[in-house]
C-alpha cells in the first residue's frame, strides 16, 4: 500500500517531514501535489512549500527530475519500493492548506501528499509521527490503530478520499454527541477558558438531526461518523467541506459563553457556518456538479452551477436554524434582508450572472480586488436569493411542492452524485408542476434583480425599504480606524463618488473642512446639502474633489422584512408552510 508518513520535523520553522513509499512504481515515476484543494476554487500551487527532496530505493539513491511547477519524475526500478522523504512549510492559518507551529498543527492531505500518478485508485494510508508532548490528532479517516491520543495509522480507500480528510493536531477541547444514531465529534483549538462547549454540542446536534432528517427523514445518513473541527482565532471566519468531516474557522468572542442567555449575533454567524458546511456533506461533496464528477488537481475544474451548490446551501445553511428552532422567524427574516441590502449594494450584479460567476470564481470571486464590487456578484449570496425565489415560487403554484422536494429529487435521482443543470430544470419542474426554464434564464443567466418583493409579499412578508447608509448611496466602500484614518477600498461604478474622481486607496481627509473620523457621520452631518468639497491624500499628494451628493439620494437600499400582520388566506398558509408562522 502507498502510505505517508507524517511527521512535526520542526514546529518552530513550521516544517513537517514527509515520508511516501510506493512498493512497485512504475520505472517513470510521476508524482505530482494537487494545486488546488476541492471546495475552494482558486490555483493556490501548494508545491511551492515543499523543499529536501530524497528519494531511494533500498540504499540506492534514485534521480529525481521536476517537470513543472508541481510535478517530478523518479527514475525507479520497479521491483523495489520507492521511498521518498521531503519537508513541507506550513503557516497557512486557513482551512485550506497546512499550518504547523509550537501550538498547533492542521493539514490537509493536498498540501503534504504527492499523488502517486496512475496509482490513485489504490488504499492510501498515512501514519502519524511523533507529535510533541500531550498533542491529540482528530480526523475522520479510518483509524486501523491509534492510541487514544488519535496517533497511529490511517487508512483511505483511494487519493480523493486521502485528501478529502484533514487533521487537527495539538492540545485541543474534545466533546462528542450522536445524531440520529450516528457519532459526531466536535474539536476546538484555541478557545477561551470561559468557553461553553456543552452548549456547542447541544446546538451542532440539532442542527445536524435537522439537516439528517432534511435529506433522509428517520433513514441513516451516507456516513458512519462525521467530525467538526473548529479553530478558534482573534478574528477571523470561514470553513471548508469534506465528506466526513469540516474545517471551520471562527472569531474566539462568537463561541458561546458559560451562561450566556442570549443568542449573539456572532453564534448565529458560527452556527450558520456550522449549519453550511454539514449541508455540504450532501449538497457538493456527493450531489455535486458533473463538471466535478472526476476532479482533475493540476488546473481549474470550471462550473456553473456554484450558485446551486453554493447558493442553494447558503439558503439552507440559516433556514435549517429556524427549522432546528435555534433562531426564531424574525432573526431569519433580518439575516434575508442582509443578504438582499448586500446583493443590491453592488453594481457587479448588473454585470455578471450567478452562472457566469461561478464559472470564473477561480479568477474573480476567489481573487477579489479593489473592482470586485463593480465586476461579480456573488453566487454565494445572490444564489441563496434565487433558492428563496425559486422556493416561494413553488409554494405558491398550488402544486403543494417546496424547494426541499427539488433536493431531495435531485439526491434520489443521482443516487447522491453527479447532476447537471437540466437535472435541477426537471426537478424544479416537478416540484412546481410547470415550467421554471424561463425562470432559470431570467434569475440565474440574468443580470436583472428577482422580483423578491412580490414573491415575499405573497408569502406573508411585508418589507420596507429605507435610505442606505450614506457612505453607501455615494457608492464608497471604506475602511476606517483611528491610526489609518478612512480609506477608500472601492468606488461603486456609476456612483456620485466615482464622479467625484475618488479613487481606491484615496484617504479622505476632511468634508467641507472638518476632520473625518467616521466617513457615514461625517457625510450625514457635514455634507447635508447638493454638494461637498472633499480633501484626500493620495499617493502623498492632497487633493480638493467636489461631491455631488443630491445625485446619491435615491442611491442604495436598505430592506428590512417583517411578518405581516394581516396575512391571510393563502399567503398566510404559504408563510406557515415556509417558516412556521
Ligand atoms: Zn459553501
Amino acid at each position: 500500500m502507498i502510505t505517508y508518513r507524517i511527521a512535526v520535523a520542526d514546529p518552530n520553522a513550521h516544517l513537517y517531514r514527509v515520508t511516501l513509499k510506493v512498493p512497485r512504481p512504475a520505472p517513470e515515476q510521476r508524482l505530482s501535489l494537487p494545486v488546488w484543494i476541492p471546495g475552494s476554487y482558486m490555483v493556490r500551487e501548494f508545491a511551492r512549500h515543499l523543499s529536501g527532496f530524497d528519494a531511494k530505493q533500498g540504499t540506492r539513491t534514485v534521480a529525481l527530475q521536476q517537470l513543472d511547477k508541481t510535478t517530478w519524475l523518479a527514475r525507479c526500478e520497479s521491483t523495489a519500493t520507492l521511498e521518498l522523504s521531503y519537508l513541507v512549510y506550513a503557516f497557512d492559518t486557513s482551512v485550506r492548506a497546512a499550518f504547523l507551529s509550537s501550538e498547533r498543527g492542521f493539514f490537509n492531505g493536498t498540501s503534504l501528499c504527492l499523488r502517486v500518478e496512475g496509482r490513485e485508485a489504490e488504499p492510501h494510508g498515512v501514519e502519524l509521527g511523533a507529535l510533541p508532548r500531550g498533542w491529540q490528532a482528530a480526523t475522520a479517516m479510518r483509524a486501523v490503530q491509534v492510541d487514544a491520543n488519535g496517533r497511529g495509522s490511517y487508512e483511505a480507500a483511494d487519493y480523493d478520499e486521502l485528501v478529502d480528510h484533514p487533521f487537527e493536531l495539538g492540545r485541543f477541547w474534545r466533546g462528542s454527541f450522536t445524531a440520529h444514531g450516528v457519532p459526531h465529534e466536535f474539536v476546538v483549538a484555541g478557545a477561551w477558558p470561559g468557553f461553553d462547549g456543552e452548549r456547542l454540542l447541544a446546538d451542532s446536534k440539532r442542527i445536524c438531526e435537522a439537516e439528517i432528517e432534511f435529506w433522509h427523514g428517520r433513514k441513516k445518513p451516507p456516513f458512519e461518523r462525521y467530525v467538526f473541527m473548529l479553530n478558534a482565532v482573534d478574528d477571523g471566519y470561514g470553513g471548508l467541506e469534506h465528506r466526513a468531516s469540516t474545517a471551520l474557522i471562527a472569531a474566539r468572542r462568537d463561541l458561546p459563553r458559560a451562561n450566556q442567555k442570549e443568542l449573539s449575533d456572532g453564534y448565529v454567524t458560527l452556527l450558520g457556518l456550522i449549519s453550511h458546511e454539514y449541508f455540504h456533506t450532501w449538497n457538493v461533496k456527493r450531489l455535486k456538479p458533473s463538471e466535478l464528477a472526476r476532479i482533475d488537481y493540476s488546473r481549474e475544474n470550471h462550473t456553473e452551477l456554484l450558485w446551486f451548490f453554493e447558493g442553494f446551501t447558503s439558503y439552507y445553511d440559516d433556514l435549517l436554524l429556524l427549522r432546528a428552532g435555534l433562531i426564531d422567524a424574525p432573526r431569519y427574516l433580518k439575516l434575508v434582508a442582509k443578504t438582499i441590502n448586500g446583493v443590491l449594494g453592488s453594481p457587479g450584479r448588473q454585470a455578471q450572472s450567478v452562472a457566469q460567476s461561478s464559472f470564473d470564481a477561480w479568477t474573480r470571486y476567489y481573487r477579489q480586488d479593489e473592482n470586485t464590487p463593480n465586476s461579480t456578484v456573488s453566487y454565494y449570496t445572490k444564489g441563496s436569493l434565487v433558492a428563496l425565489a425559486l422556493d416561494l415560487t413553488i409554494r405558491s403554484a398550488g402544486h403543494h411542492g417546496s424547494l426541499d422536494d427539488v433536493m431531495r429529487a435531485l439526491w434520489g435521482k443521482s443516487g447522491g452524485g453527479p447532476i447537471t443543470q437540466a437535472d435541477i430544470a426537471q426537478a424544479l419542474h416537478d416540484a412546481a408542476g410547470r415550467s421554471l426554464e424561463h425562470e432559470l434564464q431570467q434569475w440565474v443567466h440574468g443580470c436583472e434583480d428577482l422580483p423578491l418583493t412580490a414573491l415575499l409579499e405573497a408569502a406573508g412578508i411585508s418589507s420596507k425599504n429605507d435610505a442606505a447608509p450614506f457612505a453607501q448611496r455615494v457608492g464608497l466602500r471604506v475602511s476606517e480606524g483611528a491610526l489609518t484614518g478612512v480609506q477608500v477600498k472601492s468606488v461603486l461604478r456609476g456612483s456620485a463618488a466615482e464622479r467625484a474622481g475618488l479613487s481606491p486607496g484615496d484617504e479622505l481627509l476632511a468634508v467641507n473642512g472638518w476632520r473625518v473620523r467616521r466617513v457615514d457621520d461625517a457625510l450625514q452631518w457635514l455634507a447635508p446639502q447638493a454638494a461637498a468639497e472633499l480633501l484626500a491624500v493620495r499617493d502623498g499628494r492632497v487633493l480638493t474633489l467636489q461631491l455631488d451628493t443630491a445625485s446619491a439620494a435615491d442611491a442604495g437600499s436598505s430592506y428590512t422584512l417583517s411578518l405581516a400582520d394581516k396575512a391571510a388566506g393563502a399567503a398566510l398558509a404559504l408563510r406557515r408552510g415556509w417558516l412556521g408562522v
